[in-house]
């Protein structure tokens, strides 16, 4: 029995639907947990869902466990009639507060029956988030008694809670790994990865997709992967194509408390800000002068409201992306608004071969954007399969240009994909759009196609002919390939 369901995949990202069964609702992923904080609550959750659309949010009920005020309404009203909300409602532990403040006065057991008893609908264990960078014992060691507690979560009565698995491991990938190999394999319904919050506000993008990449490895395709405390939305694109689904944020209250304004690109502080750059209501109706102007409550408010408006937007845009087949092409947009997005972007194409297991077959056209294009599982697969092919004959012409009859064969070769039977190059993804300026990278990755082949064919003779192609792609290819340039007269 399955909560989770596989709709469209886009590399390793995926639109899926999580089932609720407490909430009677069912979520469609990838999507955003607006965190809430059942003390101050700077957009009410009704809001949240009438007029963003929130299907599903996420409270601590750690807090609401001490709170003197809140804990017994929560227990005899549950936490909806509380909140005001009649979406999912996802509660977090306490793990949190023992990582910042080191330890807590609750045990698993207590806070998942605790959670339960408030009416939770997908509830916690307590885990033990390490942080980057830590050595390897303590990781493992604190990997043992987080392992202890999901244990302790799978022999809990918790009804028809849903429970998460939480993945730790710190920046050990084969820790992250086995982590989630021993998550998977206790049957728990939604994987947190845990602890990656100093990743991200230190801007290690590359270091994120590395524990990511690793985690989804030891997860394979079960279950929703929840990206713990990621809800800036210039990175959801990049989170999404290495197969997050939820992402969970009190991003766009507490920047708004400090004036911080969220776009795709990275984050404005209203004092600089002299235009905004969005088209929702707030930034339509206000000028940042006008919102400078106002009394500080009023315009953490507007301004988390925007911060939302960005977050739902970029998570529809993530949709959208996967469900026409170009995540990939948004990726490589949103990691240009940043240097260490790039750095993310391209350490999540060192794992191409990953993403490739799940990337669809066809989709509509392949835009090659960047030079990391060159890098895309599309390519990457176009090689693998070169091996499907068969070669009647000698003397092989390879050729961006048109055939020969002097050669017993001829086939097509466009970068970056490299060698392609020419009656298939009206398929996905040879049909790709690409710039006449052609760069170094998509010459070499198509140079390493041609090598690829001419090595599975060590009798044959070949023959290749290109278009100009840079020095060092060509000095990619095996010496026995006669090379010729298109434009060169004979
Ligand atoms: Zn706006």
């Amino acid at each position: 029995m399955t909560n989770f369901e596989v709709r469209a995949y886009d590399a390793a990202g995926r639109l899926g639907e999580l089932t609720v069964p407490r909430a009677g609702v069912t979520v469609e992923t990838p999507t955003i947990l607006p965190v809430v904080n059942p003390h101050v609550q700077t957009v009410e959750p009704s809001t949240l869902e009438s007029e963003f659309g929130a299907e599903i949010l996420i409270t601590n009920s750690y807090i609401l466990h001490g709170s003197e005020d809140l804990r017994d309404p929560a227990l005899d009203r549950g936490l909806h009639d509380l909140l005001d909300f009649s979406g999912a409602i996802m509660t977090d532990s306490g793990s949190f507060q023992l990582s910042e403040y080191g330890e807590i006065d609750v045990t698993t057991e207590e806070i998942l029956q605790f959670q339960r008893d408030i009416g939770s609908d997908i509830g916690t264990p307590v885990d033990i988030p390490t942080p980057p960078d830590v050595d390897r014992e303590q990781a493992e060691s604190e990997l043992a008694t987080t392992q202890d507690r999901l244990e302790r979560a799978v022999d809990a009565d918790t009804g028809e809670m849903l429970v998460t698995a939480p993945v730790q491991g710190s920046t050990y990938p084969d820790l992250r790994e086995r982590a989630a190999k021993d998550a998977k394999s206790t049957g728990l319904d939604v994987f947190p990865l845990g602890a990656v919050v100093p990743l991200m506000n230190e801007y290690r993008y590359a270091d994120l997709a590395d524990v990511v990449a690793a985690c989804k490895r030891g997860l394979g395709e079960s279950g929703p992967v929840h990206l713990f405390g990621a809800g800036h939305p210039m990175m959801f694109a990049m989170a999404a194509a290495l197969g997050c689904d939820l992402f969970d944020s009190a991003a766009y209250a507490l920047y708004a408390r400090d004036d911080r304004y969220l776009t795709v690109r990275g984050t404005e502080h209203l004092d600089d800000m002299e235009y905004f750059p969005c088209q929702c209501p707030v930034c339509t109706d206000h000028t940042p002068a006008e919102l400078a102007g106002m009394a500080e409550k009023v315009r953490g408010e507007l301004l988390a409201r925007h911060n939302l408006y960005v977050t739902y937007g970029e998570i529809r845009t993530v949709r959208q992306a996967i469900r026409s087949g170009t995540l990939l092409e948004l990726v490589d947009t949103r990691a240009r608004g940043h240097p260490t997005m790039l750095d993310g972007y391209r350490a999540l194409l060192d794992h191409a071969e990953q993403l490739e297991r799940t990337d669809r077959v066809s989709k509509g056209t392949f835009f090659y954007t960047s030079a990391e294009s060159a890098r895309r599982p599309e390519v990457l697969r176009h090689h693998e399969r070169l091996d499907r092919f068969d070669i009647e004959g000698d003397e092989v012409l390879l050729t961006e240009g048109g055939s020969n009859d002097r050669y017993d064969e001829t086939w097509g070769v466009r970068p970056p994909f490299g060698p392609y039977p020419r009656e298939l190059g009206d398929t996905y993804p040879l049909t790709a759009e690409v710039p006449d300026r052609m760069d170094r990278a998509a010459h070499e990755a198509a140079a390493d196609g041609v090598t690829r082949f001419v090595e599975l064919h060590p009798d044959v003779s070949f023959t290749l002919v290109h278009d100009d192609w840079a020095a060092t792609a060509l000095e990619r290819v095996p010496e026995r390939v006669r090379l010729r340039d298109l434009h060169a007269r004979e």
